[in-house]
Parts: C-alpha cells; sequence; structure tokens
C-alpha cells in the first residue's frame, strides 16, 4: 500500500490536539502546516491583545505539536494571506492532499476550497467536533421554519445531548428558562467584592509576542497591560476551573449587571478559549453540571449559564453558515453614518461608553451586555452603517471571530437582517442603562431627559428611533408597549426630540 503525504493545516482558531484533523496523522509521511499572518491581523486594525492572544495561542500549540514529534511547518509573520502563504508553501512541497477542519469563518473555507480547486487538491474539510450541532443538523433543524428562534432551537439541543432533563425529556427544575430569576442589577451600594478572574503567568514564549506585537503593531488599538488571556490549553482548563470553583455562583443574578470599573463581573471570561479551541464546551458544561451539584448552586445561574454555551454559541454558528454571505451586507434600515472615532479611543462624555469602551481597550473585553446594550444600543440607535460597526466589533474584542461576532453584531446588537432569528430591535432609552448601572451617577448627561442640552443622548436617540419606525413598532405585540409610551409624550416635545437627536446626529463625533 503506498502511503499518499498528507499536509494538515491548523488554523489558529483551531487549536485541538484531539481535533479531527489529526486523527490519522503519519508522523513518518504527513506534515502539520501553521501560518501566522500579518494581514490577517490588519485585515480589520485589530485590538493589540487580540493579536498577541492568537500569536502565544499558536506558537504554544505549535510547541505541543513538537513535543509530540509532529512534523511540523510553522511559518511566521508572513506576509501574505493564509491562503496564499498556503499556495506557496503546496507548491514548494509538492502536497498533493490537504486536510482541514472546515474554517470557522466562511470566506476562508471559500478560498481554502477554491485553492484546492485550482491547484488539483484532494481536500478533506473535517467536520468541526468542537461544536454539538453540525451545520448539516442545523440546516435539518431550520428546514421549512418561518421563525428562527433560540428557545426552540435550545430546547431540541437540551433533549438531543440530554442536558438538564429527565427520563421523559422534561426540563429539569420543570421550565426551560429561568431568566425572571436572573438580570438583576448589582445593590445600590455596589457589586461588593467579586472574585477577581484567574491570572496566568507570562511565560518566554508569550513574553516574545508581546514584544513583537507592541513593536510590530504600535498604531492599533487597545494596550497589552493588563494580558492576561489563557493561551494554552492547561491555562484554559485552570481559567474553567477557577470559574467554576469561584465566579459561577453569581453569573445569573448578575449576568446583565454593570457597574463602572467592574470589567468582567461575575462572567466566565472562557470565550477566547472556547473560540480558540483550547476548551471544548462539553467539558465546559460537564464541569458548570458538577459545580451544580458539589456547591449546591441555584439551577436559575445553572440553566443561564449552559443556555449560552449550548443554546446561543450554537444557535449564532448555525445562522451564520445558513446566511452567509448575505448576513454580511445586510442593513434593514438602511443606517449608513461613520461610526464615531471615540469608539476607537473611548473619549466620549457619556459615561457608560466611555465606561465600555476603555474596558474593552485595556483588556479586549466587554460582557454581552455592555456589547448588547451600550455599544451596540448606541450604534444602532445613531444609524450607524452596519460593516462599520460589525468591523469595530470584529477588531476590538479578543474572542472575535466572525462565525460568532457578525450574527451577534448584525443580528442581534444591529437588527440588520430585518428580525431574522431575534424578535424585536433590542434599544433601550438612558433609563434601562440608568436601571442596570451606576454609569449615570457620573455622567454629564441626565437619562431622564429626552432633549435639550443635558439630555441623556441615548434616551433622545431612542425616542427618535421610535418615532421615524413607529408603525413597525406598533404592529408587533413585542414592541407595542414602547410606542404606547411613546403617545404619551407631547406632540411639541416629540418634535423638540426629533431636532435635537437631528443636532446629535450630526455631531457625533463630539459626543
Ligand atoms: C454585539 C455583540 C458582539 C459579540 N461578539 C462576540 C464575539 O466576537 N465572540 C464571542 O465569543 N462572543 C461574542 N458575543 C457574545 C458574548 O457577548 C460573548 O460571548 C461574551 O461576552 C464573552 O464573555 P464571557 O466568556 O465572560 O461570557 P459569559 O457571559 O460568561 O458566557 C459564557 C459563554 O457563553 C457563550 N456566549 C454567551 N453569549 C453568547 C452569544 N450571544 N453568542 C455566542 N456565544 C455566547 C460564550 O462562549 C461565553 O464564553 C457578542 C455579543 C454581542 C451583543
Ligand atoms: S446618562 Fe445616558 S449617556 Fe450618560 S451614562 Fe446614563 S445612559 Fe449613558
Amino acid at each position: 500500500m503506498t502511503l499518499s503525504k498528507k499536509l494538515v493545516l491548523i488554523l489558529g482558531d483551531q487549536l485541538d490536539i484531539n481535533s479531527a484533523a489529526l486523527r490519522d496523522f503519519d508522523q513518518k509521511v504527513d506534515r502539520v502546516i501553521m501560518i501566522e499572518s500579518v494581514q490577517e491581523a490588519q485585515y480589520v486594525w485589530s485590538h493589540k491583545a487580540k493579536i498577541a492572544l492568537f500569536l502565544a495561542a499558536m506558537r504554544h500549540f505549535a510547541h505541543t505539536l513538537e513535543k509530540l514529534h509532529y512534523p511540523l511547518t510553522y511559518i511566521k509573520e508572513s506576509p501574505f494571506s493564509i491562503v496564499e502563504t498556503l499556495r506557496q508553501q503546496i507548491l514548494e512541497d509538492r502536497v498533493t492532499h490537504l486536510v482541514c477542519i472546515t474554517p470557522g469563518e466562511w470566506r476562508l473555507k471559500q478560498e481554502i476550497a477554491l485553492l484546492a480547486q485550482e491547484l488539483d487538491l484532494r481536500l478533506e474539510m473535517r467536520e468541526d467536533e468542537h461544536f454539538f450541532c453540525s451545520h448539516q443538523e442545523f440546516e435539518l433543524w431550520a428546514a421549512n421554519r418561518k421563525e428562527f428562534r433560540l428557545e426552540y432551537f435550545y430546547r431540541q439541543m437540551r433533549k438531543t445531548h440530554r442536558i438538564l432533563v429527565d427520563e421523559e425529556g422534561n426540563p429539569i427544575g420543570g421550565q426551560w428558562n429561568f431568566d425572571q430569576d436572573n438580570r438583576k442589577p448589582y445593590p445600590k451600594k455596589g457589586p461588593g467584592i467579586i472574585d477577581p478572574p484567574a491570572s496566568f503567568e507570562i511565560d518566554c514564549i508569550t513574553k516574545e509576542v508581546i514584544d513583537y506585537v507592541e513593536a510590530t503593531y504600535q498604531d492599533h488599538p487597545g494596550s497589552l497591560l493588563a494580558f492576561n488571556w489563557p493561551v494554552s490549553r492547561d491555562q484554559a482548563l485552570e481559567a474553567l476551573a477557577y470559574f467554576v470553583d469561584y465566579r459561577l455562583r453569581n453569573f445569573g443574578v448578575y449576568q446583565d449587571a454593570m457597574w463602572t470599573d467592574t470589567p468582567f463581573g461575575w462572567h466566565s471570561i472562557l470565550s477566547s478559549a472556547l473560540n480558540l479551541k483550547l476548551l471544548n464546551p462539553r467539558e465546559v458544561i460537564a464541569s458548570v453540571l458538577e459545580a451544580w451539584k458539589k456547591y449546591t448552586l441555584d439551577l436559575a445561574t445553572v440553566e443561564g449559564f449552559i443556555r449560552q454555551i449550548l443554546g446561543w454559541r450554537e444557535f449564532v454558528r448555525g445562522m451564520y453558515y445558513l446566511d452567509m454571505p448575505k448576513m454580511a451586507q445586510d442593513n434593514y434600515y438602511e443606517h449608513s453614518r461613520a461610526l464615531p472615532n471615540w469608539y476607537w479611543t473611548g473619549e466620549t462624555g457619556m459615561s457608560c461608553m466611555r465606561d465600555a469602551i476603555g474596558q474593552t481597550l485595556r483588556y479586549g473585553y466587554a460582557h454581552h451586555i455592555q456589547r448588547l446594550m451600550v455599544t451596540g444600543n448606541f450604534a444602532l440607535l445613531a444609524e450607524i452603517l452596519p460593516k462599520e460597526v460589525c468591523d469595530w466589533y470584529l477588531a476590538i474584542y479578543v474572542d472575535a471571530i466572525e462565525w460568532v461576532e457578525l450574527p451577534n453584531t448584525a443580528g442581534m446588537a444591529l437588527f440588520a437582517n430585518g428580525g431574522r432569528f431575534t424578535s424585536k430591535p433590542y434599544i433601550a432609552s438612558g433609563a434601562y442603562i440608568k436601571r442596570m448601572s451606576n454609569y449615570c451617577n457620573t455622567c454629564k448627561y441626565k437619562p431622564d431627559i429626552r432633549f435639550g442640552e443635558t439630555a441623556c443622548p441615548i434616551t433622545t436617540l431612542y425616542w427618535n428611533f421610535l418615532i421615524k419606525h413607529r408603525a413597525q413598532f406598533e404592529a408587533s405585540p413585542r414592541t407595542r408597549l414602547m410606542t404606547a409610551n411613546l403617545n404619551k409624550i407631547s406632540q411639541e416635545d416629540q418634535d423638540q426630540i426629533v431636532l435635537h437627536a437631528q443636532q446629535l446626529l450630526h455631531n457625533l463625533d463630539q459626543l
């Protein structure tokens, strides 16, 4: 039997030593290739911490491969794109058989398939087993559905994978969703003592990467001073253990709460480790279920957390592949304004935006409600072009990879696809931010004032948005209450709101 030489491509977000791509690897004849591409770091104007995290994690993974005696071609700092670098290597080594895991990013999947066609390669794109739901299973679930809603998908996932269900497939605790017990603001006096996130050693590999990024990407946004992301499998496991032991207990109740200088709250901070495949969602869920018993945690917290991983994470991935490439072009409201420059600096008079963006620049992290109801809400109300907003999210968060960033930003935060998988636009006035945070206490604007110099820009733009899209909001029972409240505002005040909103919209950079 003749053995064909395989080249196994491992992408920067596929760092799993148990990957299906390595399953039948023959160390005598096959080879692994990993590529660092400068173009990928510049494709959007990426946060320094995001570039450093990817490079440090890739180099640690390469080190693991070498220790396990995998023949590896590791290309550092290629000036070309991943696919162009791959092409050169394939031609040089006369490769005829390419193996990889299906890339998470749609663009890369198309480009690799095209390359294989062009070079007449045998291409095996293997299923990413890291996820619970394959693309094929999601397509089956989606077939003939008029509405795509997380809740139905999530229930099916719970039943299929027998997670938090009894023998008959009914939900443990008698209901599928315990949201009404979760999502509280912090007490008036503040969040109190929150166990800090796990911290990780900066070893020589990470240190070298940090120095390199600092020197090479000086003008990129963000800082590396607080870099503390898990960059290896061991560190990712440490992060998971630490979360379930110390921080999970208050995850549910405070998952929507915000407070000045409280960047991580009780959140898991596991998204980057999950997205790089340093952690498998199955082991995350297993650890959470174990901690539930060990520490007799609230079911509401455990269910709330599992819904994020088994529900939202899998759901947005399914929707991304179902709707690409259209998802990247959708612009339901035909918004066209430029993203204010202060999204890149945090220099704005709005306390909520300053805090959310400030911590994003420091850590490359903001939690879900900061992303959805602060920066995302503002971008929608301020009528920013979705592409500009999506590029910002893709650049600025360490966990941002298009399959998860785009559906969340374009689909959830911006309603750019007209509500294909959300039942309403997620918009809120300053009153919501006041209720869920302490941001308004130190703000130069007042959340309850609708127009005039001290009016909260988010409040003005919220009412302006409702006035502009009144018919759409009135037509749905989910949003009718919002227009009912609008109808309580006098016509004269509504006119003032529209006038003030126009001034704001024409001077977004000055806010
Ligand atoms: C506009 C916008 C953009 C976002 N961009 C990204 C992104 O680029 N990458 C990313 O991983 N998440 C993204 N999210 C989802 C979510 O905000 C982050 O997963 C979460 O804040 C990461 O922090 P954490 O690990 O502490 O999460 P936790 O709050 O502790 O949640 C646990 C885990 O659940 C998963 N999860 C939770 N919510 C979602 C969701 N809506 N979609 C997918 N997975 C979810 C994540 O893996 C997360 O680690 C985005 C959300 C919004 C509203
Ligand atoms: S007043 Fe408005 S802009 Fe200021 S922190 Fe509150 S919600 Fe944000």
